[in-house]
């Protein structure tokens, strides 16, 4: 039997896991390792909890784990308790799929330093109750802003700008309910460097957060009318028809606003010690202007990290067609990458089935023909190193806790965002159990 690794239980890992499955080609044993004991990755902790809709992807991906031939290794930090190199000395094929876990920089004054600067990768974990997430503290924002026009920047303005009450139906854990039903927030900024013809976010996603009840909708550093439509192309054209349309509508007189502002970078975040205001600078002249703000959320791309030994390049690892390239560019066998490490942060979770099934491609055809190896056995591995990897049973407890939590609230599920809430999950059961990880 052939055994592959994956690293990362996100939907590009799991997609693989899934395909590598349901393939009848090779015998094979698939051990997917995270370092959370819960799949799905940015599924769960990327994905915005009012996107209910996306989020049900969750069961497709979590199908790969009903075959006898995947298993599940949760609490397992490949990296740092274990290296790449020590997968592949247990495994045939190791498939990283681990995604982009920072964020880019602005590099403008204030943004390290002061207090309520942040990147909206930081406040989509808190939301999402991830369990490394730093709480947030909403109490005194008045005024936000959010830099990029992509559709996290939309996701994560529309969570500001949202009803409260609209989002205690999703699975938001109750501490983030609670900081959100209390803030007082008034204006939100969303803030492109460029034109709304160049706007990254998708029309259904915009139209989304233009139609927020109660929510007024401004426009600035921009001319919609002046856009010739002949030469946009069919986003753009949707993105600005869906802006016109909203800019049209009658403004509710109170309540909060979002205010759109283009061709305007932030030159500087300003302050003493914490957020008070960003200074932007126009693209078009040159004129500078400030915009009060206690909350920055800096929302221009996520970013890879190299795992050591395994060759990187501007943030993820170059490849062809899943198969890992050297400096030299040549392929290192029994290496591969899928989703967002290895083609870059972009894409819907769907546009990882497809990526999936190239990597899983390459990966079949090169098993078809590489010679047999003697494999350390990857259990005994984990032991040695003093490792005790969570599995299935104890995602499933978690889940069922979840979905418990939820219940008592009338909904379908609550997260349980706290570390030492997940781990009583995990090991309290286990320790009356034994340790053995599920096995094939
Ligand atoms: P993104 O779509 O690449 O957008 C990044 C934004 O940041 C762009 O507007 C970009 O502007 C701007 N930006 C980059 N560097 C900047 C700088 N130095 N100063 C100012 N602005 C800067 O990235 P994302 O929003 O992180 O989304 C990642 C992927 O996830 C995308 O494919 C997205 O569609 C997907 N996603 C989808 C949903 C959904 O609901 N469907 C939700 C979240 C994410 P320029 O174009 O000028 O570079």
């Amino acid at each position: 039997m052939r055994k592959i690794a994956i690293i990362g239980a996100g939907p590009s890992g799991l997609f693989a896991a899934g395909q590598l499955a349901a393939q009848s080609e090779l015998d094979l044993g698939v051990d997917v390792f995270d370092r959370l004991p819960t799949p799905f990755g940015l599924l769960r902790y990327g994905v915005a909890p009012d996107h209910e809709s996306v989020k049900a992807v969750a069961k497709t991906l979590a199908a790969a784990f009903d075959s006898p031939r995947v298993r599940f290794f949760g609490l397992v930090e490949i990296g740092k308790q274990l290296l790449p190199s020590d997968l592949l000395r247990c495994y045939d094929a190791v498939i990283y799929a681990y995604g982009a876990e920072r964020d880019r920089q602005l590099g403008i004054p204030g943004e390290a330093e002061l207090a309520g600067s942040r990147s909206a990768r930081e406040f989509v974990a808190w939301y999402s109750g991830h369990p490394d997430a730093a709480a947030q503290d909403l109490s005194n924002v008045r005024h936000a802003v959010v830099v990029g026009v992509g559709n996290v920047a939309v996701d994560v303005a529309r969570i500001l700008l949202k009803d409260p009450a609209e989002l205690s139906e999703t699975d938001m854990p109750e501490s983030v309910l609670a900081e959100l039903r209390a803030t007082h927030v008034e204006d939100v900024w969303l803030v492109g460097r460029r034109g709304p013809q160049d706007a990254a976010f998708t029309t259904v996603e915009l139209r989304e957060l233009l139609t927020l009840s109660g929510v007024a909708v401004d426009l600035h550093g921009a001319d919609l009318a002046a856009l010739d439509p002949g030469a946009l192309d069919r986003k753009a054209k949707g993105n600005v028809e869906a802006m016109a349309a909203a800019l049209a509508q009658p403004q509710p007189e109170a309540g909060r606003r979002l205010h759109l502002l283009f061709h305007h970078r932030p030159v500087a975040i300003t302050g003493a010690g914490r957020v008070e205001a960003v200074e932007f600078e126009s693209g078009v002249d040159g004129s500078r202007f400030e915009v009060p703000a206690e909350l920055v959320l800096r929302s221009i791309g996520y970013y890879g990290v190299p795992l050591p030994g395994v060759p990187f390049s501007d943030g993820r690892i170059l490849h062809l067609e899943g198969r890992v390239l050297d400096d030299d560019l040549s392929a290192r066998p029994g290496e591969y990458a899928v989703g967002w490490i290895k083609r870059g942060p972009t894409g819907l979770i769907g546009a990882n089935k497809k990526d999936a099934a190239e990597t899983v491609a390459s990966v079949l055809a090169d098993l078809a023909t590489a010679p047999v190896r003697q494999l350390d056995d990857a259990e005994e591995l984990l032991a040695e190193r003093g490792i005790r990897p969570s599995g299935l049973d104890d995602w499933r407890r978690i889940d069922a806790a979840e979905i418990d939590r939820g219940t008592l609230r009338g909904r379908e599920r609550t997260k349980i965002e706290a570390w030492h809430e997940l781990l009583d999950l995990v090991f309290a059961e286990r320790e009356a159990a034994g340790p053995a990880p599920s096995s094939r």
